[in-house]
């Protein structure tokens, strides 16, 4: 089998050791083997970055809308195949990897469009007979690492956006999803662009990784992943003043209000539970729902867990893919038996399934009973497990909703326009879903969080560019005329 290697400063370089990648829904499918690249090719890689991002940074922006667009273009037309690829590789269904390989080509197309968008402003001076003009100005070489969950999406916004505003990137994908990795990058770097403007450095966080964050030649890391690792990211960035923004899971909680429409509310929560097995920074892994409601909202929730198929990403009708990878599955495991050991009852789930092929595989887990206090109700699980918590009224609704120490995500089902106008306005979560569930955003608009969910400038749409450019206020006098 060839090893897939990185690619460094306009070149395909093999590495210094490879990995395997297996199929998480069937463990005999090796995916492939994938270069892990060293530090000299590391310090390669940000070296040739520097001169490329210049030259990048001079080039035209009908030019940069061109290789953007291109790129886009043929995510789109390809998403079938690289979708395919990415749900063997990741274990989410089919559709799931397909809609995010579109997805990722309209990160690139929306951000194309964005390049013809680059107005600055013009100020009237203090100072009579002097001229303000303020431009953005690319930021640099841009360290991009990128989680498994959504190994070409995720990807997709931090990248389009890094190249549209004129810098060049340095990429660590996650060592468990290489191949998704290797096939955007061979998009990205058959186009016309300078040679050392776009590098993959494939390698475990641990190593590879840290000597990114470390690097000094690196302007700006975009991360995204769990928060130890992110507060590990931001010493290594502060050490050399390096700008920083970083997207960190949360606890997003769904409030079902007694006026809503049951029925919506249960499709919705299974959804944003168990989509992606609940592999999602978005997942709705907290259910507050009114006392009122309660039994309705719960017997119709577990009915249509235990109907939920769970099977191989590939398989015709399969709902819920497997966990990622066996650590994930044992730490999902151990999470299960937490909540019991906390006093939740588990309505059902939270076992292991066998299935034809070896697998991560389980079935989707719901607890009732439980208090926001609950371990399993602090820490985001990253797994098909979600628990519902019984309110009395709104405003307890509301409290618990805001009684966590993520805030990326909220949701209310509710037919009250004022509720869902209260909720809107005092969710403390960087997005807010009213009547829809806590997963699934649009890609013109910005994403991201509070509290431990996120830090530094927001991700997506026009808010990109406070991150991936860096202001410059000229001031101009124009002297007296000859
Ligand atoms: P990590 O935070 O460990 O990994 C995210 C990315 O950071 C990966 O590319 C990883 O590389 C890399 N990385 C790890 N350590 C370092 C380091 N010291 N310096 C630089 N880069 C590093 O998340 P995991 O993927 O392991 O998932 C663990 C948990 O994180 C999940 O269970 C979930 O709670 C949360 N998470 C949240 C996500 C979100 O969307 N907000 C996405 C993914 C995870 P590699 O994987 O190759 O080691």
């Amino acid at each position: 089998m060839p090893v897939e290697q990185n690619f460094i400063a306009g070149e395909w370089q093999s590495g210094a050791s490879e990995i395997e990648n297996r199929n998480p829904s069937d463990t005999s499918d090796i995916i492939g083997l994938f270069a892990q690249a060293n530090s000299t090719q590391l310090d390669a890689a940000v070296a040739g970055a520097r001169p490329a991002q210049q030259a990048w940074a001079a080039t035209g922006i009908e030019k940069r809308y061109d290789v953007l667009m291109a790129i886009g273009t043929e995510l789109m037309g390809r998403s079938a195949e690289l979708g395919e690829l990415l749900s063997r590789e990741e274990g989410k269904p089919r559709a799931e990897g397909v809609g995010e390989v579109y997805r990722a080509g309209q990160f690139f197309t929306y951000y194309a469009a964005e390049c013809l968008r680059q107005i600055g402003d013009r100020v009237t001076s203090t100072r009579p007979g002097i001229e303000v003009l303020v431009d953005r100005e690319p930021v640099g070489v841009v360290a991009v690492i990128s989680p498994w969950n959504f190994p070409t999406a995720t990807a997709a916004w931090k990248i389009a956006p890094a190249l549209a505003f004129g810098n060049a990137v340095v990429w660590k994908p996650a060592n468990l999803t290489p191949a998704s990795a290797v096939e955007l990058t061979k998009i990205i770097t058959k186009q016309d662009i300078p040679a050392g403007l776009f590098n993959l450095v494939m390698g475990s966080g641990g190593s590879i990784g840290q000597a990114l964050v470390e690097s000094p030649g690196i302007d700006a890391i975009s991360f995204t992943g769990s928060v130890p690792v992110g507060k590990g990211i931001a010493a290594s960035a502060i050490g050399n003043l390096t700008k920083l923004q970083m997207e960190m899971g949360s606890k997003n909680a769904l409030a079902v209000m007694e006026d809503g429409d049951i029925d919506l509310a249960v499709t919705l929560a299974l959804g944003g539970a168990f989509g992606g097995s609940g592999q999602k920074c978005t997942a709705s892994s907290r259910l507050v729902v009114h006392a009122d409601v309660h039994d309705e909202f719960t017997d119709k929730l577990v009915a249509g867990a235990k109907a939920m198929k769970v099977g191989h990403a590939l398989e015709e009708g399969t709902q819920i893919g497997p966990v990622v990878s066996e650590g994930q599955l044992q730490a999902n495991l151990d999470n299960v038996a937490l909540g019991t050991s906390e006093g939740a009852t588990l309505l059902c789930g939270g076992e292991r399934l066998a299935r034809p092929t070896e697998g991560y595989y389980m079935s989707p887990a719901v607890f009732a009973d439980t208090t926001n206090a609950m371990q399993i109700n602090r820490e985001e699980l990253f797994a098909p497990v979600t628990s519902v918590i019984k309110v009395g009224d709104y405003d307890e609704a509301l409290a618990v909703v805001n009684d966590t120490n993520f805030g990326l995500t909220s949701g209310i089902v509710t037919r009250d326009l004022a509720r869902a106008t209260h909720f809107r306005r005092n969710a403390r979560t960087g997005c807010v879903m009213v009547n829809l569930p806590t997963a699934g955003t649009d890609y013109h608009v910005p994403f991201g969080g509070r509290g431990d969910s996120s830090y530094g400038p927001r991700e997506q749409g026009g808010y990109a560019a406070e991150f991936y450019t860096t202001v410059k206020t000229a001031y101009i006098a124009a002297g007296t005329p000859k």
